[in-house]
């Protein structure tokens, strides 16, 4: 059975002298709790102050995003390499960066692989369009996505899923944990269908989407959701910190 997880995606927001003062507000609160990894995904340019600031805690660090190559002649970008010395976990393929910088499932898919090359743990991001989910494709749809941004990867050991529906993304609209849980069974179909039943069973797969501490408790009850992907929510410590409780509490 999957570790529960839960991941704070602080997006860009947060300047380098707030991100550390944010999470050291947030460090006795998450380091008073076991049973769940509990992660944040600060800004690029904060990334070493946010890891002193958890220093000498259980509190993982992740970047929101990575290059698949190298080095070189990529502008503006971070390589997953580079990536590797600073935290533990990169989101990839997160709506934002799918829609707002027009990525695709291969471009996640080369992400991922460069990720788990530099032993970095992919934060893998799913989800559907509203669209998708009116004509009533969505669980076809995501599963597709999800194999397509997996391309390559034969070892899953490491690998976490996030399924963030898009309407649900920053819209205080999140999606009915019923439907969020048969998604996340199907996605567990799809991860036992490339990597067989037991090596799947232990992939986190989270939901994201509107997570408040007051909704959490409904998701992290369904059989195979095991945590939470969390944006807005995450820059409230007592909000995240809570999200987090909850979720140790839940899957004690
Ligand atoms: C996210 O950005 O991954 C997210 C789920 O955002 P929010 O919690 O604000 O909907």
């Amino acid at each position: 059975m999957a570790t529960p997880l839960v991941a704070g995606n602080w997006k860009m927001n947060t300047t380098p002298r707030e991100a550390p003062a944010l999470a050291a507000s947030m460090r006795d609160g998450l380091a008073a709790i076991s049973g769940v990894t509990k992660v944040i995904c600060p800004p690029f340019v904060s990334l070493g102050a946010v890891a002193i600031a958890l220093d000498r805690t259980d509190v993982e660090i992740g970047a929101q995003d990575g290059h698949a190559e190298e080095s070189g002649a990529y502008t503006g970008e971070v390589s997953m390499s580079m990536l590797s010395s600073l935290c533990q976990f990169v989101i990839v393929g997160h709506s934002e960066r799918r829609s707002l910088f027009s990525e695709t499932d291969a471009d996640v898919a080369a992400k991922t692989l460069s990720a788990i090359a530099h032993g970095l743990r992919p934060i893998v991001c799913v989800g559907e369009a509203l669209d998708v989910r009116d004509a009533g494709n969505a669980l076809e749809y995501v599963s597709d996505q999800l194999k397509a941004s997996l391309e390559g990867v034969t070892d899953p050991a490491g690998l976490v899923v996030g399924y963030e529906p898009v309407w649900a993304i920053g819209t205080g609209r999140s999606a009915r944990p019923d439907v969020a849980g048969e998604m996340a069974e199907s996605l567990r179909e799809t991860l036992a269908s490339l990597f067989g039943d037991e090596p799947a069973s232990d992939i986190p797969i989270l939901y994201g989407g509107s997570v408040t501490s007051e909704n959490i408790g409904p998701f992290i009850d369904r059989p195979h959701i095991d945590g939470a992907l969390v944006g807005g929510a995450s820059l409230k410590p007592d909000e995240f910190v809570g999200i987090v409780e909850l979720t140790a509490s839940i899957r004690a």
